[in-house]
């Protein structure tokens, strides 16, 4: 994971993740992150972010990995998925990729225990189980399971940590 000099109360991190619709390093466009929020008049915690954009735009693989589930929705995914394994390059751990709401997978590639390669296409922004086309997506660290997801701006090339949150 590579450093960059502090720059004022910032410091930028590299992790080699890209961002799922743009490829950039850096995160892009975003409507809802990571955090608590009002659905329905009511407060929730939405585990990921979604990105807002028209129904068809690809998406790809935010780093190399596995696939571990890709179909329809399920009894552990409300919609359309994706998820690939992959490995947190700042504490080994395993961390799920999870892309939901998709209107389509490439499902000539992209099937359980098939390898995937950073910046892979994987399907396509939909709105299955969603009321607009958007892409919302998750890190889950150390188990698939619903409940262990961290904040995927963690990852990205210029995340920004306060000084005092870097060791
Ligand atoms: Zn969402």
């Amino acid at each position: 994971m590579k450093k960059y000099p502090k720059e004022g109360n910032r410091q930028f991190i590299e992790t080699g993740y890209i961002w799922p619709i743009s490829k950039s390093v850096t995160p892009d466009e975003m409507n809802t992150s990571f955090g608590p929020r009002i659905n329905n008049n009511k407060w929730n915690f939405h585990e990921g972010c979604d990105l807002p954009a028209p129904l068809g735009t690809p998406v790809y693989a935010m780093h190399s990995g596995e696939i571990v589930s890709a179909g329809d929705g399920d009894n552990n995914f409300s919609s359309r998925h994706v998820v690939i394994q992959s490995v947190d390059p700042t504490n080994s751990k395993s961390i799920f990729l999870v892309y939901l709401h998709l209107s389509y997978i490439d499902d000539k590639n992209i099937k359980k225990g098939v390898k995937v390669e950073i910046g892979q296409y994987i399907g396509n922004v939909g709105s299955d189980g969603a009321t607009y086309p958007h892409l919302h997506f998750e890190f889950r660290e150390g188990t698939i399971s619903h409940g262990s997801s961290i904040h995927p701006l963690i990852f990205y090339h210029i995340t920004i940590l306060p000084i005092f949150m870097v060791k």
